[in-house]
């Protein structure tokens, strides 16, 4: 009996929150969450209750309609934009937030997830500040990337504060077609693949750290430009890549970045401006600049023959990083340029074609 009466009371509550009206649920830029609601509605029924006080969930929906508005309906109005609304895979999308009360928070706590339809979250970033204000509120930005592996279709971007959702928006990820090569490689190559060396593992735990650090400098906001005036690519991003081994035996990867072929002593010029990360060399990737451009993005320059950068310093869009060549793991002299975005590879071509971070234009489809 008592779970009979505890079950009716929850199916009650839950009906009152189903039946609030749409414009007051949070998930559309909304203001409280349902189980918010649920909790409030459990809380006042039981107090009622517990007086032998009949009401109807109407005449309660009038009350906190009345009374209970600054308390239920926090003033969380979470506006979004997101730009673009149709991806391809491989590619950046920027989230504008204007977060109200919620403003002030610790934006760490922000993240934006890109979700599927089957519920998988795919990627996700941290919300950073923009040195801009409108209508007294500030304007947040998470920029995150469509996997190259993700299937075309409808998807969402879910905003979350401290692991809550606090909004969605939806975008539509495009088809894209992927080149597909093999690349046979001799000794020298297969044992940089295939043997084990601490040394190669310590290299990554630092590179990893370094790519999914979420940093708040703003060091750039316009279009990125090409490291290299050739236009002559080797390989292009997200090549689905078969790897064939002395021995016979092979391994696929999908190649991250961009191949030029460049004579060895060709100048690589940084894309944009920002903050020299790493500048160092590596046993796979040979002699690696890495600079930070916005918080979670930053460019990769593999192979180099000779680097001209000191890790720390600033640089400008333009400033020469160092001299191409075959370091590391190479089938001859090349550039390999890669963007990372909150960890993930994602096409470099995306940044030269139009600004990651176009403030004015998040403002004006922010809703
Ligand atoms: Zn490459």
């Amino acid at each position: 009996m008592v779970e009979d009466a505890e079950k009716s009371r929850i199916t009650r509550c839950r009906r009152y929150a189903l039946t609030t009206p749409k414009a007051l649920n949070p998930v559309q830029g909304g203001f409280v969450k349902p189980d918010d609601m649920l909790g409030w509605g459990m809380l006042i029924q039981s107090t009622i209750g517990s007086h032998r006080i009949k009401i109807s969930w109407g005449l309660m929906l009038v009350l906190v309609q009345c009374f209970g508005v600054p308390l239920l309906y926090a003033k969380v109005p979470v506006k979004l934009a997101l730009i673009p609304e149709h991806p391809r895979p491989g590619e950046p999308v920027t989230v504008g937030m204007t977060a109200g009360t919620l403003e002030e928070k610790e934006n760490g706590l922000f993240q934006a997830v890109l979700i599927n339809t089957q519920g998988q979250g795919l990627t996700k970033a941290s919300f950073f500040n923009l040195p801009i204000h409108t209508d007294g509120t500030s304007l947040k930005a998470a920029i995150l990337t469509v996997p190259c592996t993700a299937r075309p279709g409808p998807a969402w971007i879910h905003v979350e504060y401290a692991g809550r959702s606090i909004g969605k928006i939806e975008l539509t990820i495009e088809t894209r077609a992927f080149v597909s090569e093999e690349i046979p490689l001799d000794e020298a190559n297969t044992a940089l693949r295939t043997v084990q060396d601490p040394q190669k593992t310590a290299e990554a735990v630092v590179l990893w750290g370094i790519l999914n650090r979420t940093g708040t400098a703003v060091y750039t906001s316009g279009p990125f430009t090409a490291p290299v005036t050739s236009t002559r690519r080797t390989s292009f991003f997200g090549d689905r890549r078969v790897f064939m081994y002395v021995d016979g035996s092979r391994s696929t990867s999908i190649h991250g970045g961009i191949d030029y072929g460049v004579p060895r002593g060709t100048e690589v010029r940084s894309c944009a401006a920002g903050k020299v990360v790493l500048a160092r060399s590596r046993i796979v990737t040979g002699n690696s600049v890495i600079i930070e451009h916005l918080p979670g993005v930053y460019s990769l320059y593999y192979h180099l023959d000779h680097i001209a950068v000191p890790e720390g310093a600033l640089v400008s869009s333009g400033t020469v990083l160092g001299q191409s060549g075959a370091t590391g793991l190479a089938t001859g002299p090349h550039l390999h340029w890669e963007i990372r975005v909150a960890g993930e590879n994602t096409d470099p071509d995306a940044f030269v074609s139009r600004p990651v971070l176009d403030t004015n234009a998040l403002l004006s489809k922010i809703r």
